[in-house]
């Protein structure tokens, strides 16, 4: 049997946007939202009324449940066909409806925490609410810590015109701008997007360079507007902060990835004291290429020789057959997603770009994205993706109110699958461009993670603390800058990224500040996990799939410590992880010193 490669979406609803099912769902959730808001608030919490918020909670999950499920089907239809207009359509109106759930939640968010400690922990204790207890008092505890419910609705329609439109402003600035960039004789119009894949992936040396002066030369054009939407949107940040009482920038990102700073300060602590391993993996580079040392545009350079014409249906084979010497149940979860057209993964115009897996609540089943090009990279993505699959597959049965987890440990399956089905590539190829390949591969993720993403770190950091004595100047903000890649990359490189605080998105989204370390986070969470999973063999398979089903129900210090024993805001978890990292180290520098 041939594998499909496309998904099947009929089975969630018929007839694609066309779909009069979907429309009907739609209507209903539509109207069913109306009422709920045209409910009269909440009475005060007594053992009488208890009844009355059990009602209210559940139907608030039931109705977030079914605009997930909604969402995800639109999703879905708009990344198959760019140009489905239908499906666009349909995306954009669920826009308002996520809007309204959100006033519902917050409504009720604000109602909770005027309720006694005590009424308030009777209602949790109960059995219909006891699963969901810890989603529940998250948004009641986080209702505590802001302004009172009128101040905060005023903030939250403020920040659609301020905050929120510094974010959008960036985006049409930097993905308006074109470039002409000459390549083999030949002009060609770029987006910005297009010409930073030039100076990180072209082949030849001489391209990568002018691509990379392209780049800030045009930052530096840029820099002067954006550097208003960083300045501007912090100081609503900062102001916001203030008037809650709210002393440190991190309050906010750590509860939304639902860590202690202690974790924070000690995993950034681990990678300060061992990141300079990866100095002698630049070296070993810098020699392969032919130069002293490393600049900015050389350290994604491809080196080796990575297969790239795999059938999809041999990946996919590859992807299950090496997850079963490891977990079987994984395994298992990955042959039935890829038999039963939860996959797309056709080679065709008109899809959007990326990878992505989604959750279909209502059905307890997922879909995953991706366009398979027949490369390692494509191989890898399908493991990655499929891990997320497996992921919301182990949570299906779930309460909808245990299902959400934050992005700190959203990546947890994926990287596993992906380690997992790297590291059996590695030990089965005997090809020397490959290994090469495969083990740079793998260090360029170290690099990112561990250097580049804590210079992104320190910088915002130093940043907002500056920011909170007035705006910074475009000179002030590269300077910052540099001092942090200098910093995190050990004075490595020959040359570094000034205006990288321009040219990075990350920085402007205003709805995950500190869009940043939560990456690092994951990335070791992961490695450490895979690293007691080799340790513990087949004995490991239970408790990685009891950790994945508390994700949407503990905090990140909680879950490894009952799940795996550790304690995250010791060194030594983030010792175990790092020096999994770094092994790749050894065996790239060998080999290169014997070419
Ligand atoms: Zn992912």
């Amino acid at each position: 049997m041939t594998v499909p490669i496309n998904w099947y979406l009929d089975s969630i609803f018929p007839g694609g946007s066309k779909s009069p099912e979907f429309a009907t769902f739609v209507a209903q959730l539509t109207a069913d939202l109306a009422a709920a808001k045209a409910q009269p608030p909440l009475p005060a919490l007594t053992p009488e009324t208890q009844s009355q918020w059990i009602d209210t909670i559940n139907q608030l999950y039931d109705l977030s449940k079914r605009l997930f499920h909604a969402g995800s089907f639109t999703g879905c239809l708009v990344s198959q066909n760019v140009n489905d207009d239908k499906a666009r359509l349909l995306d954009g109106e669920l826009d308002s409806q996520h809007a309204q759930l959100e006033t519902l939640w917050t409504r009720f968010a604000a109602t909770a925490a005027e309720q006694p400690d005590a009424a308030w922990h009777a209602l949790l204790a109960t059995d219909a609410l006891q699963p969901v207890a810890f989603d529940l008092n998250e948004h009641r505890t986080q209702a505590k810590e802001k302004l009172p419910a009128e101040m905060e609705a005023l903030i939250a329609e403020l920040a659609a015109d301020g905050y929120h439109a510094w974010d959008q402003l960036y985006n049409v600035v930097s993905g308006s701008k074109q470039v002409q960039f000459e390549e083999n004789g030949k002009t060609k119009t770029m987006s910005l997007g297009q010409l930073q894949s030039k100076y990180t992936d072209a082949p030849d040396r001489a391209v990568r360079q002018r691509a990379f002066t392209l780049f800030e030369d045009t930052w530096t054009e840029l820099a002067p507007v954006v550097s208003m939407a960083l300045n501007y949107q912090a100081g609503f940040r900062l102001t916001t902060y203030r008037h809650r009482g709210w002393e440190s920038v991190l309050k906010e990102p750590l509860f939304d990835n639902r860590m202690q700073r202690e974790t924070l300060d000690a995993m950034w602590d681990v990678i300060a004291r061992k990141s300079d391993r990866l100095l002698d993996y630049f070296a070993a580079k810098a020699k392969l290429i032919g130069v002293d040392r490393l600049p900015w545009f050389d350290v994604n350079a491809p080196v080796g020789n990575l297969k790239s014409n795999f059938e999809f249906e041999d990946a996919a084979n590859f992807v299950v057959e090496n997850l079963a010497r490891v977990n079987p149940d994984i395994a298992n979860f990955c042959r039935m997603a890829i038999d039963s057209g939860w996959v797309e993964s056709e080679n065709r115009s008109g899809k959007r770009a990326g990878a992505f897996c989604t959750r279909l609540p209502l059905k307890g089943e997922t879909r995953v994205f991706m366009t398979f090009n027949g490369s390692y990279n494509g191989l890898s993505t399908l493991a990655h993706e499929l891990g997320h699959g497996y992921h919301g597959y182990v949570l299906r049965d779930m309460p909808f109110g245990a299902q959400r987890y934050t992005m700190s440990v959203a990546e947890t399956a994926s990287t596993f699958n992906e380690l997992v089905v790297t590291d059996a590539y590695l030990n089965q190829t005997t090809d020397a461009g490959e290994r090469l390949g495969l083990l740079d591969r793998k260090l360029g993720d170290a690099v990112a993670f561990l250097m580049n993403i804590r210079a992104r770190f320190d910088f915002e950091r130093e940043f907002f603390a500056r920011r909170a004595n007035g705006q910074l100047s475009v000179d002030e903000l590269s300077e910052l800058m540099v001092h942090a890649q200098k910093t995190a990359y050990h004075d490595g490189l020959a040359q570094y990224h000034p205006l990288f605080w321009a040219s990075k998105l990350h920085f402007y989204i205003t709805r995950a500040p500190f869009y940043n370390f939560p990456y690092t986070f994951g990335f070791l969470f992961s490695h450490g996990i895979y690293a007691m999973a080799q340790e513990a063999g087949a004995a490991f398979k239970d408790r990685y799939i009891a950790l994945l089903r508390d994700t949407g129900s503990m905090d990140t210090e909680t879950l490894a410590k009952t799940h795996l024993g550790v304690d995250l805001t010791k060194p030594a978890f983030w010792e175990t992880a790092v020096d999994e990292v770094l092994a790749d180290v050894t065996p790239f520098v060998e080999m290169v010193n014997q070419m």
